[in-house]
C-alpha cells in the first residue's frame, strides 16, 4: 500500500465507465481511491445510446434494472432505404439506461470504498518525483496521490495538457430523443447523406420514444438534422423531444497512454471500436487492466512511466488488433461509393451469403476475426452471388 504521505493511493479523474470501473477495481483491492468528477453527478449530461453486447452485460454483472430493451435482431437499411433484417437466435445486445449505468458504476466504486467527489474538475496533474499532485477547480486545495488515472473522455483540456492519449483521428456523434410508436427493432441507416463511412440509427427506447442519431466524420449536426427530417417525412418519427450534445469519438491507436504517475483509460486513450464508435465495453476492460497494473506498480514502489508500462502493453495486447483492424475496415468502407454499398446490401438477399454473413459474425465487440472469417467464407461461396456482384 502507498505511504500515508499521500492523500490517496490513486486519484481517478472522471466518473464515466472508464474512471468508475478503474476506481471500483482498485478500491476492491483495498487501495485508497478518490474518484473526481467535474459534473454534479455521474452520467449527466448524457450523449450516448447505451448499447452494450450481451458479453459485456454478463461479464460486468450489470443489473437487469438498467435494461431498457434487449436486441436479437436489427434492420440494416441500404442507401436507397431497402431493409434487410439480421436476426440471431439469442440476445446479442442490450439498450441500457446510460445515466443509470454511470450512476451504478460510480455507486459500485463507492460501495467498494472509493471516495466520490463531484462538482470538482481536475485542472492539472504534476509528477512530483514519487507521486502526483492534482490541481482542482474552484479554489479547492490540491490533492496528492501515488498515481492518477485520466479517464476524462475525449477532448478535455487536461488530456491535451498532459499530451496523453488520442491518435488525432475523430468521428463525431449526436442524437435526439424522438416520439416513436410501434417500432421494436433497431434500424441502422447507410448512405452518402450520412457522410462517407457514417451511419445513422433509430433505436426503440422508453415508452413511445426512440433515439435517432448518427456517427460520422464531419458536418454532424447538419447531417443529423437531415436524418431527422427524412425520418419525419417518412412518418417514422414524430416530435423531437430532446437533443443531446454533440460529442467527438476518438478512433485509432494513440502514441502513449502512460506517463510518470499517470495512466489514461477509456475514450481519452482511444479505447473505442473504430467501426461503430462503441466504447463502453473497451473502457470497462481497460479499467480492469489499468487497476491490476497500477496495483503492481504501487506494490513494486515504481509508478514512473516505466513502472506503469505493463498497462500500455497489456491493453494493446487485448485491444490493439481489434482497433487496428477496425480502422482498416472503416477506411475500406469510407472509400466505397454508395453504389457499392447498395450492391453489398443485395448480398444479404442471397440466402447462402446471408447465412455466411450472419453466422460468421459471432460478436459485436470483436470485429477483426469476424472480418477475416466473413471474407474467407464469402470467397468460398462466390458462385452463389449474382454475376453483377462477383
Ligand atoms: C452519440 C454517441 C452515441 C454513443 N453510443 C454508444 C453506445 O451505444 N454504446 C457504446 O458502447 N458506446 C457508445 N458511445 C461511446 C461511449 O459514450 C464512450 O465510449 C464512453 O462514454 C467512454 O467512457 P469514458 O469513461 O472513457 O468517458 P466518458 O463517458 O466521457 O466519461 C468521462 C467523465 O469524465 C468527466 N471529466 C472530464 N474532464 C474532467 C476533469 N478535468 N475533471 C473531472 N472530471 C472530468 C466527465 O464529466 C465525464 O463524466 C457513443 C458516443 C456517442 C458520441
Amino acid at each position: 500500500m502507498a505511504s500515508a504521505r499521500f492523500d490517496y493511493d490513486v486519484a481517478v479523474v472522471g466518473a464515466g465507465p472508464a474512471g468508475s470501473g478503474t476506481a471500483r477495481s482498485l478500491a476492491a483491492r483495498g487501495y485508497r481511491v478518490a474518484l473526481l468528477e467535474r459534473d454534479p453527478g455521474p452520467g449527466r449530461p448524457v450523449h450516448c445510446t447505451g448499447i452494450v453486447s450481451d458479453e459485456c452485460f454478463e461479464r460486468y454483472g450489470l443489473p437487469a434494472s438498467l435494461v431498457i430493451g434487449s436486441v436479437s435482431s436489427f434492420v440494416l437499411r441500404s442507401p436507397s432505404g431497402r431493409p434487410a433484417t439480421i436476426r440471431r437466435r439469442s440476445v446479442q445486445a442490450h439498450v441500457l439506461d446510460r445515466v443509470g449505468l454511470d450512476r451504478w458504476l460510480a455507486d459500485e466504486a463507492v460501495r467498494a470504498g472509493a471516495d466520490l467527489v463531484t462538482s470538482t474538475a481536475v485542472d492539472d496533474i504534476r509528477w512530483t518525483g514519487d507521486g502526483v499532485r492534482l490541481s482542482l477547480s474552484a479554489g479547492s486545495a490540491p490533492l496528492t496521490a501515488r498515481a492518477a488515472v485520466v479517464a476524462t473522455g475525449f477532448g478535455t483540456p487536461l488530456a491535451r495538457k498532459l499530451d496523453i492519449g488520442s491518435s488525432g483521428e475523430l468521428l463525431s456523434g449526436c442524437q435526439a430523443v424522438v416520439e416513436q410508436e410501434g417500432v421494436d427493432e433497431i434500424e441502422v441507416f447507410t448512405g452518402d447523406a450520412l457522410g462517407a463511412g457514417g451511419f445513422g440509427w433509430l433505436v426503440p427506447w422508453r415508452a413511445g420514444l426512440g433515439l435517432a442519431g448518427l456517427l460520422t466524420r464531419k458536418h454532424t449536426m447538419h447531417r443529423l438534422n437531415e436524418h431527422l427530417a427524412r425520418l419525419r417525412a417518412a412518418g417514422r418519427i414524430g416530435r423531437i423531444v430532446e437533443r443531446f450534445r454533440l460529442r467527438a469519438v476518438p478512433i485509432g491507436l494513440p502514441d502513449r497512454t502512460v506517463a510518470d504517475g499517470i495512466v489514461a483509460v477509456g475514450d481519452v486513450a482511444g479505447q473505442v471500436k473504430p467501426t461503430s464508435g462503441g466504447g463502453i465495453y473497451y473502457a470497462l476492460l481497460s479499467a480492469e487492466i489499468a487497476a491490476a497494473a497500477l496495483a503492481e506498480a504501487i506494490e513494486a514502489g515504481d509508478v514512473t512511466a516505466a513502472g506503469l508500462a505493463p498497462y500500455e502493453e497489456r491493453w494493446r495486447a487485448a485491444l490493439g488488433t481489434e482497433i487496428r483492424q477496425g480502422m482498416r475496415l472503416r477506411r475500406l468502407i469510407e472509400q466505397l461509393p454508395e453504389s457499392a454499398i447498395e450492391q453489398l446490401h443485395r448480398l444479404l438477399g442471397v440466402p447462402v451469403l446471408r447465412r455466411v454473413l450472419v453466422s460468421a459474425a459471432p460478436s459485436l465487440d470483436w470485429h477483426s476475426s469476424k472480418l477475416t472469417r466473413v471474407l474467407e467464407r464469402l470467397d468460398r461461396h462466390r458462385d452463389a452471388a449474382p454475376a453483377s456482384l462477383r
